[in-house]
């Protein structure tokens, strides 16, 4: 018996990964003032498709939804905002505090291509502030978003943008549906389809031909009304007074319909494909068009795979071993190697070489077995030219260095 396809196991070894991370953000989420709230996995179909929107890759191709043994369609949740809201409408948290500031930790669900760091049942991290449009509640929300991967040590990139409102998104969504057709014949067969139905998703095209195109694609943040622009420029003056760097990426959408105003995402080049570690933005409109009061909101998602495999290559690299090991053969190489080691420990790089004299086979297996990152071999002739191979074990790269007294070749070529 094998687990179904996109759906894995968490062992030991990685589940104090998960550890790692869910304590992080639970002890960041605590001193922002976020509190837990649990919700169940599976919610009606229909609150999903009212909230995420008809034309969306989730509700069009992703959803687990079944009837259950009443024949009611239930959904398994593929994301954690619906039901976090749901049950605040439900509930009437809105008379609890004038802000409700909430996070829920769980399990999701989406039918997509299983690959690394893209399941079918995968874990969010999804946090929701309720209850004030203030651009400084974004910046807020951000910076705890940011937090996080600067507490667990990753490096990711945080991207900004507006998504405009129900005031200036329809002027702007004219234009696009208007040059877009324009250039219909070089979109894939799928951004044809969402000319019509969903264009701004079209900017979010990952096939080489739309991208090309929606280069020159009109964009958003030259159509904001005035109180759009204005909240942009809030939450981008609040970012830069808490020191937080950030680039603007006006063609970024997000895969649900219910944003509004600000967006973002944080992204990382380790992971392929798979770039977003977490994403976000406001969504003023969604609490009433659930049922609930009119109030405003904004949160995000962070996938917990994704930062414990970032996480499992930082433990990787740490792991790595001496910069450089030194094969010598013969006194008269060992003896020139020996303050050659030197130079290069005092340089800041570790470098390690075999003080026993053994052959040049057995000195090879050591520097594996230590995952050195260079082994540099001297012997007699080379202690003659003046020069020896430097092989890189990653890339199994060899380039000639000259063995000057300050080493000038060498140390740059262990630096980098
Ligand atoms: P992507 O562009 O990678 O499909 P998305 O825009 O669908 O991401 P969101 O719905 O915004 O993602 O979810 C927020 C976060 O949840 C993502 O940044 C990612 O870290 C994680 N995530 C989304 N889908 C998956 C999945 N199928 N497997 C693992 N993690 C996922
Ligand atoms: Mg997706």
């Amino acid at each position: 018996m094998q687990a179904l396809k996109g759906f894995k196991d968490i062992l030991p070894d990685e589940a104090r990964l998960w550890q790692r991370v869910e304590g992080t953000a639970r002890d960041i989420f605590r001193r922002f003032g976020f509190e837990e709230i649990k919700v169940p996995i599976l919610e009606k179909t229909g609150l999903f498709a009212r909230s995420i929107g008809e034309a969306t890759d989730i509700v069009e191709k992703e959803m687990y939804t079944f009837s259950d043994r009443n024949g009611e369609s239930i959904t398994m949740r593929p994301e954690g905002t619906a039901p976090v809201l749901r049950a605040f409408i439900e509930h009437a948290l809105h008379l609890r505090r004038p802000i409700n500031r909430l996070f829920t930790v769980g399990p999701m669900f989406r039918h997509e291509r299983p690959q690394k760091g893209r399941l079918r049942q995968f874990h969010q991290l999804s946090v929701e502030a309720l209850g004030a449009d203030h651009p400084r509640l974004d910046a807020e929300v951000i910076a705890m978003a940011r937090q996080l991967l600067v507490e667990l040590g990753l490096k990711a990139e945080l991207q900004l943008n507006s998504l405009g409102c129900p005031d200036c998104r329809p002027a702007y969504r004219a234009k696009l549906v208007e040059f877009l057709s324009g250039h219909r014949e070089q979109l894939c067969e799928d951004c044809r389809r969402r000319v019509e139905s969903n264009p701004l998703r079209v900017l979010d095209c990952k096939s080489a031909n739309c991208r090309r195109l929606n280069a020159e694609a009109p964009a958003i943040l030259g159509s904001l009304c005035a109180p759009c622009d204005q909240h942009l420029a809030r939450v981008r003056q609040d970012l830069d007074a808490l020191q937080i760097p950030y680039t603007m990426n006006p063609f970024m959408v997000r895969g649900l319909d219910y944003y509004t105003r600000t967006t973002f995402e944080l992204l990382t080049d380790a992971l392929g494909a798979q770039s977003a570690v977490g994403a976000g933005g406001r969504y003023d409109g969604l609490v009433k068009q659930l049922g609930g009061p009119d109030l405003p909101g904004i949160g995000f998602a962070m996938g917990l795979e994704r930062l414990v495999l970032l996480l499992q290559e930082q433990e990787q690299a740490a792991a790595a071993g001496p910069d450089l090991f030194l094969a010598c053969l013969g006194e008269p190489a060992a003896a020139y190697g020996f303050t050659l080691l030197q130079k290069c420990r005092l340089a800041g790089l570790s470098a390690l070489m075999d003080i026993q004299g053994r052959g040049l086979k057995s000195q090879m297996k050591q520097a594996d077995r230590l995952h050195a990152r260079h082994v540099l071999i001297i012997g007699e002739d080379e202690l003659n030219a003046g020069q020896a191979v430097l092989r890189n074990l990653d890339s199994k790269e060899e380039r000639q260095v000259a063995l000057d007294d300050e080493l000038t070749a060498l140390l740059p070529l262990l630096q980098s």
